[in-house]
């Protein structure tokens, strides 16, 4: 073989080699500069606030979450929640990130963040079954850490709120109390 056509086929074989090595390279992108973004709702925190804006206050969503729309805000004429964005590492969101991103909005006073936190998880599950027959059995129900009189007035207005919501089931709940005293 001709020395020069040699030379070429090797010249030739190596810039191929050279482009499939940097196409191979190029859609790896490095795993620290991954970023999960996404959105939450956050809900504020009231006496007043629907059931609705209790249960999505937290919720997560976005391209890299099961769920990827949030729901449709405000959720009525009194809801004041917002959903907020965040974009963390994958590292960030390793170390806990995204568990704590944004507590409720706070404005009741005599509440700290923590309490006010504590509140709505409470809520939440004390409010996912049936409403308690009377304010005793709610007040009871509603495990919070913080029982200060901030927390009496809030949870007292919460409770007037839900049995207005729920006049009939309350109705019944409590005439079936009364039969099983008498
Ligand atoms: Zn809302």
């Amino acid at each position: 073989m001709n020395p020069i056509w040699a030379v070429l086929l090797v010249a030739v074989a190596f810039v191929v080699v050279l482009r499939i090595k940097r196409r191979r390279r190029l859609p790896q992108i490095p795993v620290y500069a991954r970023r999960i973004e996404g959105f939450q709702v956050v809900a504020s925190l009231a006496p007043e606030m629907s059931s609705a804006c209790l249960f999505d206050h937290g919720v997560q969503y976005g391209k890299g979450f099961r769920r990827k729309e949030g729901p449709e805000l405000p959720h009525d004429e009194r809801c004041r929640c917002a959903s907020l964005p965040f974009s963390y590492t994958s590292n960030e969101v390793f170390n806990g990130a995204l568990r704590n991103f944004a507590g409720v909005h706070n404005e009741v006073l005599g509440f700290t963040q923590e309490a006010a936190d504590d509140l709505v998880a409470q809520l939440k599950k004390v409010e996912s079954v049936q409403l308690p027959v009377d304010i005793e059995a709610y007040l009871a129900a509603v495990q919070v850490e913080e029982s200060g009189e901030a927390m009496h007035a809030f949870l007292s207005a919460r409770y007037t709120y839900l049995t207005e919501q729920k006049p009939a089931e309350r109705q019944a709940r409590l005439e079936a109390k009364m039969a099983a005293e008498h």
